[in-house]
């Protein structure tokens, strides 16, 4: 008697890192698919097609669409807006206490920088607290700034470099102590001094005002 039939099998198509939904933290994972087999004396011989493919999570074995993995990337992306926040947050304020005192102007500037670019809004209160925090325990301007770095272009850099202008202008003059502190910022994203000159003549010429809501 010739017995055949067919059977599922399993294989791996791709293993690595990620956040399993399940347990909630970051687990290693399998992505496996399973192909139907024609078997013949239960040993598969013929592949007949893809069932399916599913990743699972190496700690709990539960089972997921692969799906799951995108899911994933969108979780890393939403970490990279955090730190962007952070170094953004960072770095204006720096900027606002650089000449030792806080204008009014200064603050609303960096409020208004604050909530076009993260998505957390803060009001002037929160702004102050912050503000305090960073009195307290001034990091330097390039602790959050050289994190993000590595993920910005040429453009997101501009723009950074363009908001700090912003705020050092908001008072009504850029002192050199604000100066100093956007050419370090500048150097910490390994922009050219003539890049950063370019773009404060872009700024300032041919009208006196500066702008951040630009581009
Ligand atoms: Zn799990």
């Amino acid at each position: 008697m010739i017995i055949f039939g067919t059977r599922g099998v399993k294989s791996t198509l791709n293993q690595g890192q990620f956040n399993c939904p399940q347990c909630e933290s970051t687990r290693a994972y399998k992505h496996k698919k399973v192909t139907r087999f024609f078997t013949l004396y239960f040993i598969p011989l013929i592949p007949l097609g893809r069932l399916g493919e599913f990743v699972e999570c190496q700690a709990c074995k539960g089972t997921f669409i692969p799906n799951v993995l995108n899911y994933n990337k969108n979780q890393q992306s939403d970490s990279f807006l955090a730190e962007y926040e952070k170094a953004m947050k960072h770095c204006m304020v720096l900027i606002m206490l650089a000449d030792g005192e806080i204008d009014e102007n200064e603050m609303v500037t960096v409020q208004k920088i604050i909530n076009k670019f993260g998505h957390n809004d803060i009001s002037l209160d929160q702004l102050s607290k912050y503000v305090e925090e960073v009195q307290q325990k001034p990091e330097d301007i390039s602790t959050y700034l050289r994190k993000v770095t590595p993920a910005l272009n040429e453009h997101g850099k501009e723009m950074i470099i363009k908001c700090a202008i912003s705020v050092a202008a908001a008072d009504g003059n850029i002192d050199d102590s604000e100066i100093n502190l956007i050419n370090e910022m500048a150097k910490v994203m390994e922009m050219s001094s003539s890049h950063l000159k370019g773009i404060l003549s872009e700024m300032f010429a041919p009208k006196q005002e500066p702008s951040f809501s630009k581009n």
